[in-house]
Formats: C-alpha cells, sequence, structure tokens
C-alpha cells in the first residue's frame, strides 16, 4: 500500500509517455499475472508472454507497467470508438440496473428491440430482420442456417451448395471456418468441414492482368462466380459468401467498382442468395456504415459484429430480406437456430449506445475524413518504399503489403516472418498493428492492418506513421 502511494504520487508528476513511470512502475508495482509463472488461461499461443493490459483511454491501452500502445488497430478492427467511452459505459450500467438477461423465448427487451429498429433505420434498402448473436462466427452460423432453411422452406431443398472466395476468413466456428478460404485454418479440421468452394477474390494488386483494365478484371472474376454455379448444378447453390472488404487475411483489399454489382446480378439470375460478411468491414470502418453501400448493392443476408460492439461488449447480428423473413414466416414460423445470449439486454444497451454515437455522432463520417487523412499519410510516407508494393483500404481500414521486390512484387520468403517481426517492433514501439502472412496463397505474403479509433485526431496520424517508420526500419 506504501508502494502505491509512493507510485500514484509520483505518476501524476510524469508525463506517461516517458520512461521514468515506466521505470517506477516496474519496482513499485504490484505482482503481475507474469509474476507468478504460471497462468491457468488457455492462450492463442502457449509460448506467449503477454503483458497485462491495466487501463484504456482515448486511442491508448496501457500495460501494468504503464506502457502507452497507440490501439492502431482497435485490437482486430473492434474498438472504433477508443477506449473508456463513458457514453458507453454509462448505458451498459444503466441496462444493468434494471435488467441483465431474461432469455428470448420468454421475453423480449426495449434494448434489443431499439437496438433492431436503429439497424433497420440504416441499413441497405430491403433488409427488414435483425438477428442479434455474440460475435462475428455466430453471426455467420446464423447467416449460412438461414439461407438454407430459406430453400428449405421454399420447397427447394437440393440446394445444397455454398460457394466463397480464396482468401477470406468468416470465423472459427465449423460453419464459418468451412465457408473461409484460409488453408491453414481449415486444414486439421478438413474432415469436420461441410464441402465448400471457393473462387478468387477480387485483388486487385495480385490478380488483375497489366493489359486489362480494372472494371474488365473486377468482371472476370466476378464471372468465376458462374462458371462455378454452372459447375455444381444451376440450381444446387444456396449462397454466395464474401467480405466487400476483404478483412485480415489480405489486408483491407476492396473489390473494385464493378465487382460486386455483377456478382449480385450472377445470384439474381441462378436465384442464389448473396451473403456479405461485413463482420469486420461494417459498422462504419470503411467510412459508410454498411462497406456495401459504397458497392450500390444491397445483399440477401448481412452479418456484422466487431464495431458494433465496438469492444464494450460481445455482440453481433445477421441481418437478412424482408423477402427471407416471410419465407419462414409463411412457412414453418420457426428459425431452427438460437443461442442462449442471443438479444442479451446488456450487450443490446451497449451496442445502441454505440450506434448512436456512429450515426447520430457523426463518427462515421469522421472515419471516412481520417481515413482519407492517414491514407495520405501512409502514401507520403511509405508510397516509395522499395518493400511496400501496396497500399490499400477505405475509410480507417487500411493495410500495408510487403515485398522483397517492389518491381516485381516478389513477396518476402514465408520462414522471414516479416509480418511477425513487423507487429512485435510496432508494439516495442507503442503502436498496435494486425499482421498476417500468406496474403497471396496462404503461405507467403505479408501485410499489416491498420484500424484505429474513429474518435483519433491528425496528431495520432504523425504518432502512427512515426512508430511505423521505427518499426519498418528495424525489420527490413
Ligand atoms: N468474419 C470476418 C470478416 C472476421 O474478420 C471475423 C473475425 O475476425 C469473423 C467473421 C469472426 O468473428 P468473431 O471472431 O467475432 O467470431
Amino acid at each position: 500500500q506504501f508502494l502505491k502511494g509512493q507510485f500514484d504520487k509520483m505518476i501524476t508528476t510524469f508525463d506517461p509517455n516517458t520512461i521514468q513511470p515506466a521505470a517506477l512502475m516496474y519496482h513499485c508495482r504490484q505482482p503481475t499475472i507474469q509474476d507468478r509463472n504460471v497462468s491457468h488461461i488457455f492462450p492463442r499461443h502457449t509460448k506467449s508472454n503477454l503483458p497485462v493490459v491495466a487501463r484504456g483511454e482515448g486511442v491508448y491501452l496501457y500495460d501494468q507497467s504503464g506502457k502507452a500502445y497507440f490501439d492502431g488497430s482497435g485490437g482486430a478492427a473492434v474498438s472504433c470508438l477508443g477506449h473508456g467511452d463513458t457514453d458507453v459505459t454509462e448505458a451498459i450500467k444503466t441496462q444493468l440496473d434494471s435488467i441483465a438477461f431474461a432469455h428470448t423465448s420468454f421475453f423480449t427487451s426495449d434494448p434489443a428491440e431499439q437496438l433492431a429498429d436503429k439497424l433497420i433505420t440504416h441499413a441497405p434498402k430491403g433488409i427488414d430482420r435483425v438477428y442479434l448473436v455474440s460475435g462475428g462466427s455466430e453471426a455467420m452460423e446464423a447467416a449460412l442456417k438461414l439461407a438454407r432453411q430459406y430453400f428449405v422452406e421454399i420447397d427447394q431443398p437440393q440446394r445444397r451448395h455454398i460457394i466463397a472466395r480464396k482468401q477470406s476468413y468468416h470465423g472459427n466456428t465449423l460453419g464459418a471456418l468451412a465457408t473461409g478460404g484460409n488453408e491453414w485454418r481449415r486444414a486439421p479440421f478438413a474432415p469436420m468441414l461441410v464441402e465448400t468452394t471457393h473462387i478468387s477474390p477480387c485483388f486487385e494488386y495480385r490478380g488483375k492482368r497489366a493489359e486489362e483494365t480494372t472494371l474488365d478484371y473486377g468482371l472476370r472474376i466476378a464471372n468465376e462466380l458462374e462458371t462455378e454455379i454452372q459447375r455444381l448444378g444451376e440450381d444446387s447453390v444456396i449462397a454466395f459468401v464474401a467480405e466487400p472488404v476483404v478483412g485480415a487475411t489480405a489486408g483491407a483489399v476492396p473489390a473494385v467498382q464493378g465487382y460486386l454489382k455483377r456478382i449480385r446480378e450472377i445470384c439474381d439470375q441462378y436465384g442464389v442468395l448473396l451473403i456479405l460478411d461485413e463482420v469486420m468491414c461494417g459498422m462504419g470502418r470503411t467510412g459508410t456504415l454498411f462497406a456495401s453501400e459504397q458497392d450500390d448493392v444491397v445483399p440477401d443476408i448481412v452479418a456484422i459484429a466487431k464495431g458494433l460492439g465496438a469492444g464494450y461488449q460481445p455482440i453481433g447480428a445477421m441481418l437478412c430480406s424482408a423477402a427471407i423473413y416471410k419465407a419462414i414466416e409463411n412457412g414453418s414460423g420457426f428459425f431452427q437456430h438460437g443461442h442462449t445470449y442471443i438479444g442479451h439486454p446488456v450487450a443490446s444497451a451497449a451496442a445502441l449506445a454505440v450506434l448512436t454515437k456512429l450515426t447520430d455522432g457523426g463518427l462515421v463520417e469522421r472515419c471516412a475524413m481520417m481515413g482519407d487523412k492517414l491514407n495520405d499519410a501512409l502514401q507520403h510516407a511509405f508510397g516509395q518504399h522499395p518493400n511496400i508494393g501496396d497500399i490499400r483500404g477505405r475509410g480507417l481500414f487500411r493495410a500495408l503489403e510487403f515485398v522483397e521486390d517492389r518491381s516485381t512484387k516478389t513477396p518476402f520468403a514465408p520462414d522471414r516472418a516479416v509480418h511477425k517481426s513487423l507487429k512485435k517492433e510496432c508494439f516495442e514501439a507503442g503502436l498496435i498493428c494486425y499482421p498476417m502472412g500468406g496474403t497471396i496463397d496462404g503461405r507467403s505474403g505479408d501485410h499489416i492492418l491498420l484500424a484505429p479509433p474513429f474518435i483519433m485526431e491528425d496528431a495520432h496520424i504523425d504518432e502512427i506513421v512515426s512508430k511505423l517508420q521505427i518499426a519498418i526500419n528495424r525489420v527490413l
């Protein structure tokens, strides 16, 4: 207690970004998880030795030594409002004081109803119903099951195939994993996964031929869907699944203009449902509330999560068209799905507060504006870097792809694990970014993803760039 008192006095007299408080904290701190030498948490990587997060404020996270980290990726594109937003924490507390939980087979709740209303008000025209779950994988499972059940209800039970894309991620539960195109994630579980076929993603930097226009490239790649539908059998496909802007797997890769419109046409022609996965790119992250607004396409089903709860509560949602809902309503009247925590009142209250800030509070527009500034700064600082082949993305959803040779786009050897080293050096420098390897073919290719909070200020752009600069210089 004495040491803590000393520390508390000292910390107020120093800039938390300087080294002294960190050193003082080291000597004065309370024991941390690492000090125990044993943790009963089952971590993602068993050999990892992570710092313990102590608190968050605005765009920064602080570990127990007092070191500040700029949350440059919002975790994994989650923390769109940053940390410690009192509007959201107050909404959570208020809801906890009235009712924390009531099972949805007995009750609906005000926050869940209001959240659904607000989502539909802002959703693309034609989207009519909301199914509230606890995260992105759950939203995708609900989407896949609803799509299949829809065809059972309208007497087309022969439809059984899902077509998705290579270089995609849709979650880690078995249905979502089967849909994702990421080979190394799928491999150990292959015998447990339903068969899904994968066509090419729309990835201009890697896929466009020199002699093609961007428009022609988009159409050529979209037409792969038609070929695949015909190969599987014209009336045998349930749905085509895609992220409008590919997130972690390829690194903030937007579809080129025209691609999704052609995809929509093909889906309509063959009666195939279009499921868009906006778990990562949705909720304003790309500068519009739904990423697909920028492609002028309305999906039949759309999944959202991460930015919906902004990290304050675990929540996701599957939204569907009136036509799909009507088929269930006029058919069995029962969506054969459900989890204990669907429509959770506290999670809904948090999401309602988040969504209100995004829409009524102008944060989506702010994301678009700051995204342009971030892009300009990245292009200015790294646009000519010999080892950076592409800087891409939309809104505050940006990625840098690293290459051995910029002119030939040759990737680094996979065993150099450039993305991992970049993550480590960024973290050292006090910047959190989200790295991924296997950008190109599941093995080679390195990128880092940036998805900072929408509340960031101009000065934070300089901070991102200068910390990236330090990390890149160290690694390359
Ligand atoms: N879909 C996409 C596009 C994602 O990026 C993710 C998570 O990263 C998921 C689905 C799965 O979401 P969750 O991790 O919340 O289950």
